[in-house]
């Protein structure tokens, strides 16, 4: 630690006790997702919208913006600031979200402390001057202490916008931008299929040179608001089934891909942790599905079931965490092709001697998406979760790795069934 820091960190643990009332820890109730109200609607906290001044010290904060989370913000001294981050609600996973944008008349050094209720801090503060370009903050301007709760950064600012978040802040108007090419691509169309509690459209992409293709693979992601790192995965993996390589040529002809990029986009609007618009985290909704989105997801998804000239042969969900996993079925829960994910994990791992590629597999209980689709349609069913901190050229190296292994082998296994 270096010396500017450890000399503030002692006086904050003292504040983040005054601000956050007592140490809260990350509570551990367990909710019972077997019981079909567990996933009913929860009351949110709003965060109040504005923006923060303070007479001389010439420092402007404001959480005005899609994907903020600032719940507090307050002057320790001229050049010290202390901002308060609470979820939309609790108990929750501790996905500690933060996002605001900080400014002043002149450039000027100041000190930020992260304080947290209801949860601690998780993620490496993200900079960027014009909230699309994002750099992590150099590690000499930063320190935390997660047991504490607590973090502090220094920040240059100035005259310019300043962003500060968990994450690159990635939202509806991104996957815009990102989405753009491929929907400009004629194998490649989307569609509204329903709204979110807050009435945003949930869109879904389909991908294929077939209208009504006979095959399909299923897609969701970002059903958690700060999971940035498992949406650039979903976009280098849709980038190569739409690349011009023989492969994804000839998987487009055999396959269709049905996706839902953003499935919380109310959660990822209002600055979310975790949950959706009506407290919920909706990766636990899969078994009752009391909110609109997972509905909205459901009964798309449904419609192949109930089309007898269609078949589904993959789900994956793609997530972030604390490191690069893929959360699989229990190999005795047999699928349909066999063993898929196990020679999918495999081969991605032949092809990446440098990387590591982690599984852990699990059973039908927990009412995730994985669990629905394969207990609906017996497929190999996959989580796939990028760590926080992976950098980025390298999910993205996974991902379209991940991609080609996928396409080669339901290829393969379709050639060999015929
Ligand atoms: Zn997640």
């Amino acid at each position: 630690m270096n010396t500017y820091f450890s000399l503030r960190l002692s006086g904050l643990l003292l504040l983040t006790a005054l601000l956050a009332g007592a140490c809260h820890s990350a509570k551990s109730t367990r909710v019972d997702y077997t019981q079909p109200d567990a996933t009913r609607d929860k009351k949110i906290r709003w965060q109040s919208k504005r923006t923060y001044t303070f007479e001389g010290s010439g420092v402007a904060v404001s959480n005005q913006f899609a994907g903020a989370r600032l719940n507090d913000f307050r002057r320790e001294n001229d050049s010290t600031f202390t901002a308060l981050i609470k979820p939309e609600n609790a108990p929750i996973n501790n996905s500690a979200w933060y996002a605001f944008k900080i400014w002043g008349p002149q450039p000027k050094a100041v000190t930020v402390n992260l304080v947290y209720q209801d949860g601690s801090h998780r993620y490496h503060p993200k900079i960027s001057r014009d909230g699309r370009g994002w750099q992590a903050l150099p590690a000499a301007a930063y320190q935390a202490d997660t047991a504490q709760h607590v973090a502090q950064m220094r920040l240059d600012i100035g005259p310019d916008t300043l962003w500060v978040a968990g994450q690159e802040i990635f939202g509806a108007r991104d996957f815009q931008r990102e989405l753009a090419p491929f929907l400009a691509l004629p194998f490649v169309r989307q569609r509204a299929i329903g709204e979110s509690k807050q009435g945003r459209a949930i869109f879904k992409m389909d991908i294929g040179e077939e209208k009504e293709p006979r095959r399909l693979v299923a897609i969701i992601s970002r059903q958690h608001p700060p999971e940035v790192t498992g949406t650039y995965a979903l976009l280098g993996f849709l980038r190569t089934i739409c690349g011009e390589s023989d492969l994804a040529r000839q998987f487009r002809r055999e396959f269709g891909v049905v996706a839902i990029p953003l499935m919380n986009p109310d959660g990822v609007a209002e600055g979310h942790w975790r949950h959706n618009t009506g407290g919920i985290d909706l990766n636990r909704d899969w078994l009752y599905f009391n909110q609109p989105e997972t509905r909205v997801a459901r009964d798309e998804f449904l419609k192949i079931k109930a089309n007898p000239a269609q078949q589904l042969f993959m789900f994956l969900d793609f997530h972030s965490t604390q490191r690069d996993i893929f959360y699989t079925m229990k190999p005795e829960l047999e699928t349909v092709p066999p063993h898929f994910s196990e020679q999918w994990l495999a081969e991605i791992q032949r092809r990446l001697p440098d990387y590591q590629v982690r599984e852990r597999a699990s059973g039908t209980k927990s009412p995730v998406s994985k669990s629905w689709f394969y207990l609906t349609f017996g497929v190999p069913s996959v989580t796939f979760e990028i760590g926080d901190d992976t950098p980025r050229e390298s999910v993205d190296r996974l991902a379209r790795v991940a991609a080609e292994v996928m396409m080669e082998q339901l290829l393969d296994y379709v050639a060999g069934s015929e």
